[in-house]
């Protein structure tokens, strides 16, 4: 406020001075003199005039200021936020990973560029069961377990999506058929080799069975994902814990 008095004061010094300075240049022009009386009128009136009037000026720059500044602030924790939920928006809540919208929209852009690679989709085997016998946490905290060795499994730059339930995909950047088989095997075994322990005395097996299919130039994301699908209903038909691997023209499997 100090601040704005101080300037608004030296606006009604000016305008002060500059009156006078008008009414000296501007009376000769009229044969008349500018007198005691009209120097105290042409020094009151802006300094009466100018000072509260520019104090105001200033006073509601200042404010306005103020505003924009908190305005700006405001618009960069909203873009924050946006950005932060956006993010949140992508991810699958319990494993963390993208969810199925943002997997296939992955998927989606690979097949534009024509990033070469392969998908895998890999089920849980018999999981209704872990949950009916042991309870939904028990089935919450196996899930996390899968998720964990399904982590540990691909390489790093693969993305990873949960795209159902108890489903994932996972998308095996620029690898070829011999490659992506030996990471699904890795996921199967990792998660074989989990120790799920229900309690102190129970250790329940955990499995997957896992689809896949080299993503072929001009396959569409559709294409990949029956194709993936078909593979891992036949490995569910062989009896599960179970990668079969391939595309149209050949399958490979392991278990
Ligand atoms: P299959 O080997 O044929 O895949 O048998 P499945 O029992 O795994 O398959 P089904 O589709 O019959 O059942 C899937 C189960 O997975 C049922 C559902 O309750 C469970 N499930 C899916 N998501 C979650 C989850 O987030 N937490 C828990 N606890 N269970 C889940
Ligand atoms: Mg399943
Ligand atoms: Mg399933």
């Amino acid at each position: 406020m100090t601040r704005v008095i101080f300037k608004a004061f030296w606006v009604a010094i000016a305008s002060a001075a500059g009156s006078v300075l008008l009414a000296m240049m501007v009376l000769p022009f009229f044969d008349a003199t500018i007198g005691e009386l009209g120097l105290l009128m042409c020094i009151v009136c802006p300094l009466v005039i100018a000072w509260p009037a520019s104090g105001y000026m200033f006073w509601q720059n200042d404010r306005l200021r103020a505003t924009h500044n908190e305005l700006s602030r405001a618009h960069a924790q909203l873009a924050a936020a946006h950005l932060r939920l956006a993010e949140k928006a992508r991810h699958d809540d319990m494993t963390g990973m993208l969810n199925r919208e943002s997997f296939l929209g992955v998927l989606e852009r690979s097949r534009r560029k024509t990033d070469s690679g392969a998908l895998l989709i890999i089920d849980a085997d018999h999981f209704k069961s872990v949950n009916d016998r042991f309870g939904h946490l028990a089935g919450d905290e196996a899930l996390l377990q899968i998720v964990g060795a399904l982590r540990g499994g691909v390489r790093s730059g693969d993305v990873l999506g949960r795209i159902g339930g108890e489903e994932f995909g996972a998308f095996l950047v620029g690898a070829n058929e011999k490659e992506a088989f030996r990471v699904a095997e890795r996921i199967r075994q990792k998660v074989e080799m989990i120790r799920f322990r229900v309690d102190d005395e129970r250790i329940l097996p955990l499995t997957v069975s896992i689809g896949g299919t080299i993503c072929e130039p001009g396959a569409t994301v559709s294409e990949l994902m029956r194709s993936a699908d078909r593979r891992l209903y036949e490995a569910k038909n062989r009896g599960r814990n179970l990668v079969i691997f391939g595309n149209d023209k050949k399958d490979t499997q392991a278990a």
